[in-house]
């Protein structure tokens, strides 16, 4: 099989390697050159994105913040995985709010606000805090606006209201603005779901998030009440946009209810462990809904964990001596706080990974990994 990602960054890296062993062939669109590279070279395979829809015989994507003129030639070829509305959808709020509304599932009572009426009116009928988020492009906690007091009010309109004016999509941005939710933890579900419509997810994991950022997943098979209501929304949503490929689910959980916060319609940062936790990895799976294979077991083979590799190109070489612990780069020039690698960990059970874990963090440099070792080290 031939596949093209829309997207040449870590995530097609990671599709290519788990796709070798299948002999499915992946190339990878550059959104940033425009042109089709090796997505593992990465050598120039075609000259643009023509070149690439010839060769594939599946197009899918690595993100979701992709040029509606690309993701609509891609669809007029037939080949693309997850639909084009799967992957809008994952990147406007607006849109994913209304799959949930329409899906019937929990997320937290919102707004669109676009104008200083509808701001007004939003902050009438929502409680304070609350949350601003951009429509359009926003992820990793960033284009959003926290309002506690009224105080803030016209300050935080004005920079929306400039945000909005000053936006360069070439579609009409706005922002929605949630009731905030005093959640206890942050959980995601990853699941695949087939063109014939089978579904199966992996096990619900917990994310901890520094500035914004996820900095570490963990999987320990251990929430069965809310697996069950996690996949329960999964197969909702997936359902709902006739969805072919793997999808995320990012929840918050209250007490013992769970509220989606948001959806990634593509192969998530919050499923790496899956590498060397799941029978299948989510990447692997990914290829075999969109090239129509059987889909691969989810189920979990050990208790794993992911620590993210932010803003720096090393870590000390003696992590790898800590039994289970891979090392997965990604060969990016480093950037402050860019995603530049991340190292899974695993343990026969949970009392082993937090071994590991915290042997892990005694290796790692506190400054390049913050909140980590704290984190970690409240682990039970
Ligand atoms: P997002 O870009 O929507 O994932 O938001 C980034 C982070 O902001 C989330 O991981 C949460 O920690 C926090 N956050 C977003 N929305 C809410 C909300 N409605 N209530 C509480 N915290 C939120």
């Amino acid at each position: 099989m031939k596949v093209l990602v829309l997207g040449a960054g870590q995530l097609a890296r990671m599709m290519a390697l788990a796709s070798k062993p299948l002999n499915i062939d992946v190339r990878a669109f550059d959104v940033g050159s425009g042109k089709v590279v090796d997505p593992l070279s990465p050598s120039v395979s075609f000259g643009d994105l023509t070149g690439g829809i010839s060769f594939a015989e599946v197009i899918t994507a690595e993100f979701e913040h992709i040029s509606h003129d690309v993701l609509a030639v891609c669809e007029a070829s037939g080949k693309l995985f997850p639909s084009s509305k799967s992957i809008k959808t994952g990147g406007d709020r607006r849109l994913e709010k209304h799959l949930l509304e329409a899906a019937g599932v929990d997320n937290a009572i919102h707004k669109v606000v676009a104008t200083k009426a509808e701001f007004d009116e939003a902050l009438q009928l929502l409680t304070l805090p609350v949350i601003f988020k951009s429509a359009l492009a926003g992820y990793d906690g960033k284009g959003q606006w926290r309002l506690k007091d009224m105080s803030q009010a016209e300050n935080i309109w004005l920079d929306i209201e400039n945000f909005i004016q000053e936006d360069t999509s070439g579609q009409s941005q706005a922002v929605v603005v949630e009731q905030m939710v005093p959640f206890d933890r942050e959980v995601s579900m990853v699941g695949v779901r087939s063109k014939s419509g089978e579904t199966v997810s992996y096990p619900l994991t917990e994310n901890h998030h520094t500035n914004g950022v996820l900095s570490v997943s963990l999987a320990t098979d251990d929430h069965q009440s809310l697996q069950i209501q996690a996949s329960e929304a999964f197969d909702k949503i997936a359902n709902a946009l006739d969805y072919v490929g793997v999808l995320a689910i990012e929840f918050f959980q209250v007490g013992d209810a769970l509220l989606v916060n948001e959806i990634a319609p593509r192969v998530h940062n919050s499923g790496h462990w899956t590498q060397q936790g799941a029978d299948t990895c989510q990447f692997e799976n990914h290829m075999r809904a969109v090239c129509q294979l059987p889909l691969g077991s989810t189920a979990l083979v050990r208790p794993s964990a992911m620590i993210n590799v932010l803003g720096t190109d090393s870590v000390p070489n003696s992590i790898l001596s800590i039994p289970s612990v891979t090392m997965h780069w990604y060969g990016k020039t480093q950037r402050a706080g860019r995603k530049m690698g991340h190292i899974n960990v695993s343990g026969n059970n949970k009392a082993e990974l937090y071994q590991r874990m915290n042997q892990l963090a005694s290796l790692l440099p506190a400054e390049s990994f913050p909140e980590v070792a704290e984190y970690i080290s409240n682990l039970k």
